[in-house]
Parts: C-alpha cells; structure tokens; sequence
C-alpha cells in the first residue's frame, strides 16, 4: 500500500445578498462568498486537495467556470466528482483534514453538520474528516471581514 498527500487552498470575497455556505452547509449571515459555483470555500479546497494527492489535476481543469453547468452548483457535487474519480484510480481517503479563516461568525457550532454532510459527499466516515476554524486577526482583507479562506489536506492510500 502506498499513500499520497495533497494540498489544496481556496479564497472567495465576501458581498452582501449572497449565501453564506461552508462545507455544503448554509450558515445565517448577513453576506456570503461570490463566485460562479456557490463560492463554498471548504468544499473547493478540500476537491483540490484530493486532486491533488491522484494527480489528477484541479478543479479549474474539472469544473470550469467558463462552463454554465456549474453556474451557482453546489460544491458538494464537486467532491462527489472528486470521489468517482478516486475510486476509478483505486484510492480511498485515509483522512482529510481543513481549516477555514475568518472573521465571522463562529464556525465551531457549525462542524458537526458540516463533516455529515461532507462525509456523505466523500462517502466516507464523519471520523476522517477534521475541521478547524481561525480568524485571521483582523488583519488584511480576511481580517476586515471582506474575504474567507480554506487550506486542506487530503492523506490518500492506493488499494
Ligand atoms: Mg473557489
């Protein structure tokens, strides 16, 4: 057996009117990120780094926002994308684990509905995935509440 590491990283502005919603979940608040897909920060870093570790690429390559099928998709998709074509190369997540900055609100009450739900995407056991969330201390455009940010790492082995 062999295992394999990837990284993946992901930042969207933040704009009034649109959906808060970090990994698959909906979370209330007063703005949410913009982007072509629905803009979930955790769900694209966690795709990319899973990509990453198949050297498959990332997800530009797979989800062009050029392309008006993933027009406001939910990123949950995107790992269910992720995860067949892991499962083609004969991969299975060991592990993934994330962190998310910014400012507000309080992600921690968030995490338990957030690693069901992308468990149920990865098809993979809540226990594998770990989430962790900073702020950025008020500091650069994270800090002044006018971004969000995700890095993620993905532990794969090869059966
Ligand atoms: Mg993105």
């Amino acid at each position: 057996m062999s295992t394999r590491c990837g990284i993946g990283y992901d930042l969207h502005r933040l704009a009034e009117g649109r959906k808060l919603i970090i990994g698959g979940l909906e979370i209330p608040f007063d703005k949410g990120p913009m982007g072509h897909s629905d803009g979930d920060v955790l769900a694209h870093a966690l795709c990319d780094a899973l990509l990453g570790a198949a050297g498959a690429g990332d997800i530009g390559t797979h989800f062009p926002d050029s392309d008006p099928k993933w027009k406001g998709a939910a990123s949950l998709r995107f790992l269910e994308h992720a995860r067949k074509l892991l499962d083609e190369r004969h991969l299975s997540i060991e592990h993934v684990d994330a962190v998310v900055i910014l400012e507000r609100p309080k992600l921690g009450p968030h995490f338990p509905k957030m690693r069901e739900l992308l468990a149920g995407a990865l098809g993979i056991p809540a226990e594998k995935i770990s989430l962790k969330a900073k702020t950025n201390e008020g500091v650069d455009a994270v800090g002044r509440g006018e971004a969000l940010a995700a890095h993620a790492v993905a532990t794969l082995s090869s059966r």
